[in-house]
């Protein structure tokens, strides 16, 4: 998407229609860039132009003409209540929408009716509940590439240029691309990110290598880049918006003062964020700026800018965080089936995001795990807590969104009410977590504000039923204002008046079924049938004929109609006041109610960890500082929860230490070895979020990173060799792994040939085995590799028992100490419905290739040649050409007794039978 200070307004927008209204509509689209403008014009939202033939194909609206001939301007639209609806769909695809709305009532306006652009609608600036999905953070963030390099000015790129292949504006998303030139290893990058529906806001910077992952970490809808700099990397399964913004957006003075104003502070410094060409302050003060010219409201939730301290978490790349299915199923990019997906029993939208916020960011420090271990512990003890807590969490409404809508004042009295009604759950849940053991919990408790006075303020003045506009009126209580209830009582009255006069009228001039009615046209009339006109009193002046009927007015009608009419619409202007003066209260305690947010949020999710524990039988994990992992009979948390109870095989796991550091898993396909080292690397993970987990016990070694590389068959997607990938990847591991780590590898060095793959995948094992001695899984299909037990003293070879019945296998996924003795493919294949006579042949070509490819002890050859390595060898003797024969024979030759003429001849010789050979 392009900037929106770019002026798209092209010649076929601007039409030759100049009545005034099209001046307005031209005034307004120049003034949104780019976006789709959605036009009010009565009871409709019109596109025109341009935009109108992207609305008909995205929208699948009718494309008509506004006028004919000449002046033909191409018109789609649609009624405005569906105005939410085609909103979604618009950002759905990628675009990005201005509404312009009518600002005054059409009948007090005085010629062409006012009309304004209320709000720019784009992927990452979403506060409408319709199009928030609550379970969700919906970020927008900015991306500013530190400028130290070739002199360039702050702010801009110092890649090689690119720009975004070409696409017109209303293509609306980036391809997906890859940064074009290599970044310098201390280059760094600030990345901020802000959800306007909640006011959170954060900034950091990162080594420029790390921001594909902290893109991934941090999941925006839509990303602010300079023009100048080059494309963002896209997670392949989650496609990020990108708007490119003016170079001068992420100046750092200019940011420095936008944000100290906005914050009312005189310097960042406070916020932790001091250096003068801070990247991380460009791309907040970027944010910010869009935000300004997209939201035609208030932004004063926006309170504060909370540095990212990125050495507090576990580091995890993109592919690991896809590998594992962490948030999204590697096969369709959904919610269901992943980690997330299963431990998620929170039970407010709070609560859910927050849960996907720990779990994006696992700690890799002791102290604050123990401290969520502790809540969770105490929780699971107690049952009826946990119930109670959960039962009042579900009356809980979504306090973050709530208050972003307050002070973007766009709260409706249904809001305020939801709000009131949070409040008056709130002692009950205070009261539920009073004395509690648990240090966090305490926490959580002293935080909740229950904000007494703003509470008993909202439940006097709003009624039961609130509507979602505070136009509408009849929401604020009666009792509540002195001058509302006269205004109330004049309207009701009033309508008692017409009763009366009705009554009076009927009886005066003796027309028994006479009737005062009311129309919007004509407001108050007397009707009197056919029948009986002939009867009406000389001062009544007829206004409407019907068939059947005539309808008059009186003087004394008018009047009171006025009274009554006017007392109805000042008591709805009154109303509103007071919905202003009561949504400015609220405003008033937001700091207070968003930490008190904050801490039922923290409520939700641990109750929900304890719920999930107690429900499934999870242990609490013992963490330790060594780098060790001691899982009995742990379980899949996923496959386990999937599965049919009882029919998962628990497993256990023994890694570092006296235990060695690398387990090699060998196995046939569809053994379970995938399966097993995603459950250790989950298993971590889950205990380094808080959770319990699914093991009967699990003394695990915080872990700084976690890498997983599983598979690679849906690489290709994005342009680069599987092979290429994989090795990228294996080479970030190989780099950036610590002794602290946990590697997860699966099938590596499958993306070649079986030589290359096997060669590759052997001396990778003993770089993790010599220089990085991390905890490390390896599982692989190449029986070959078992053999790097007997030369590197910390690997150990597990294999999945299978058992063989009747040329048949079974696999009984229960991990065992050893190596594997056969791979089992051709049966898994028979398993599959390859045709008989195939697996016959494959079978007999089977044994061909064994008996050429084992030596004398059945040992593949490869293998054996492996077996020369010892310790200190800097030559890698697997794959090793063997000796040329006559070698021995030149080491044979004793010098000394040999005659010059001896030795010429003997060289002769050699030479001879070396030709002879070739
Ligand atoms: P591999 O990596 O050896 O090819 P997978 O880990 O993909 O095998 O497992 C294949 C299938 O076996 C899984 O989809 C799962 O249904 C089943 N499975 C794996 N491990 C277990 C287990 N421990 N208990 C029960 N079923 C399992």
């Amino acid at each position: 998407m392009r900037g929106m200070t770019a002026t798209p307004s092209t010649a076929s927008t601007r039409g030759t229609s100049a009545s005034p209204m099209m001046q307005q509509y031209h005034d307004a689209k120049s003034a949104c860039g780019d976006a789709l403008l959605l036009f009010r014009m009565g009871d409709f939202y019109e596109l025109f132009f341009d935009d109108a033939q992207t609305a008909s194909r995205v929208l699948g609206l009718t494309l008509t003409s506004r006028e004919k001939g000449e002046n033909a301007t191409p018109m789609a639209g649609f009624p405005h209540h569906q105005l939410e609806n085609y909103l979604a769909k618009l950002i759905a695809a990628g675009y990005r929408a201005a509404v312009c709305d009518q600002v005054e009532d059409p009948r007090h306006a005085k010629g062409i009716v006012k009309r304004e652009v209320t709000r720019v609608v784009t992927a990452g600036t979403l506060t409408d509940d319709a199009l928030l999905d609550p379970r969700h953070s919906n970020y927008l963030a900015a991306v500013a590439f530190e400028s130290r390099r070739h002199g360039q000015k702050r702010g801009q790129a110092h890649f090689a240029s690119s720009t975004l292949d070409g696409e017109s504006a209303s293509t609306a998303r980036q391809s997906v691309s890859v940064p074009v030139a290599r970044p310098l290893p201390n280059e760094r990058v600030g990345i901020a990110w802000a959800e306007l529906s909640t006011g959170r806001f954060c900034a950091a910077v990162f080594p420029m290598v790390e921001l594909a992952d902290q893109l991934a970490r941090i999941g925006p809808a839509e990303c602010l880049v300079s023009e100048s700099a080059p494309p963002i990397p896209q997670p392949p399964s989650e496609k990020i918006s990108v708007t490119q913004r003016p170079p001068w957006c992420f100046g750092h003075n200019t940011a420095a003062e936008a944000l100290s104003r906005q914050f009312g502070v005189s310097s960042l410094e406070g916020y932790g964020f001091g250096d003068d060409d801070d990247p991380a302050v460009c791309a907040a003060g970027a944010i910010l700026e869009y935000l300004r010219e997209t939201q035609k409201s208030s932004l004063d939730h926006i309170d504060r800018l909370t540095p990212f301290q990125p050495g507090g978490v576990v580091e995890i790349d993109q592919s690991t965080r896809r590998n594992l299915e962490l948030t999204m199923a590697l096969r369709d990019g959904r919610r269901d089936g992943t980690l997330l997906a299963v431990i998620d029993r929170t039970v407010t939208p709070m609560g859910s995001r927050l849960l996907a916020e720990w779990l994006s960011a696992p700690l890799a420090t002791m102290a604050p795990l123990v401290a969520r271990h502790d809540a969770v512990a105490e929780l699971v003890g107690d049952v009826p807590l946990v119930r109670e807590v959960r039962e009042l969490l579900d009356e809980v409404h979504d306090l973050e969104r709530l208050l972003a809508r307050v002070a973007t004042e766009r709260a409706s009295p249904r809001d305020l009410k939801s709000i009131a009604g949070t409040l008056g759950l709130l002692p009950k849940l205070k009261a539920k977590l009073t004395a509690r053991k648990s240090n966090l919990l305490a926490e959580c408790e002293g935080q909740i504000d229950l904000c007494p006075e703003l509470r008993s303020r909202l439940d006097a003045a709003l009624g039961d039923t609130c509507p979602l506009s505070a136009r509408d009126g009849g929401f604020i209580r009666d009792g509540y204002s002195a001058d509302l209830d006269s205004l109330r009582e004049l309207a009701a009255g009033g309508k008692q008046w017409i009763a009366n006069y009705q009554a009076e009228e009927s009886a005066r001039s003796g027309i028994s079924n006479l009737r005062v009615g009311y129309n919007k046209v004509f407001g108050y009339y007397i009707e009197l049938t056919n029948a009986q006109r002939q009867k009406a009193p000389a001062h009544y002046i007829r206004k409407q004929t019907l068939k059947n009927a005539e309808r008059y007015v009186t003087p004394e009608l008018k009047e009171y109609e006025e009274k009554i009419l006017s007392a109805d619409e000042r008591a709805k202007e009154l109303e509103y006041d007071l919905f202003v003066e009561l949504r400015k209260l609220v405003q008033q305690s937001a700091a207070r109610l968003m930490s008190t947010a904050a801490a039922v949020a923290r409520i939700d999710v641990l109750s929900a960890l304890a719920d999930l524990a107690r429900q499934r039988g999870y242990t609490r994990p013992e963490l330790v500082e060594e780098s060790v992992l001691r899982i009995e009979d742990g379980r899949h948390p996923v496959l386990d929860a999937l599965a049919t109870p009882g029919t998962f095989v628990p497993n256990d796991t023994r890694l570092g230490g006296d235990e060695g550091n690398i387990l090699l898993i060998t196995g046939p396909n569809m053994a379970g070895k995938s399966t097993y080292i995603r459950q250790v690397a989950l298993l971590t993970l889950m205990a380094q979020i808080g959770s319990f987990v699914p093991a009967r016990s699990a003394t695990i070694g915080i872990a700084d990173r976690i890498f997983a590389r599983v598979g690679a068959s849906d690489e290709l997607a994005r342009g680069q060799s599987t092979f290429m990938v994989e090795m990228i990847e294996a080479a970030r591991i190989l780099n950036t792994a610590t002794p602290r780590s946990l590697v997860i590898l699966d099938e590596l060095g499958r993306g070649t040939s079986t030589y290359d793959g096997i060669s590759l995948a052997w001396a990778i094992v003993e770089h993790l085995h010599d220089s990085v001695s991390c905890r490390t899984l390896f599982a692989t299909h190449y029986h070959e590799l078992t053999d790097l037990e007997s030369s590197l003293s910390g690997v150990r070879n597990l294999n999945v028992s299978v058992r063989e019945w009747d040329d048949q296998v079974v696999f009984l996924h229960k991990i065992v100490a050893g190596a594997a003795d056969k791979s089992y493919g051709i049966h898994v294949a028979r398993l599959a419905g390859v045709p008989r006579q195939v697996n016959e042949r494959a079978k007999q070509i089977l044994a061909h290739l064994e008996s050429e490819h084992l030596d004398e002890e059945g040992r593949p050859r490869l293998a054996s040649a492996g077996r020369r390595r010892r310790r200190g060898d800097l030559q890698l003797t697997l794959l090793a050409p063997s000796e040329h024969p006559l070698l021995d024979e030149i080491r044979a030759v004793d010098i000394e007794s040999m005659t010059p003429l001896d030795a010429l001849r003997s060289v002769d010789q050699w030479r001879r039978q070396l030709n002879e050979r070739q």
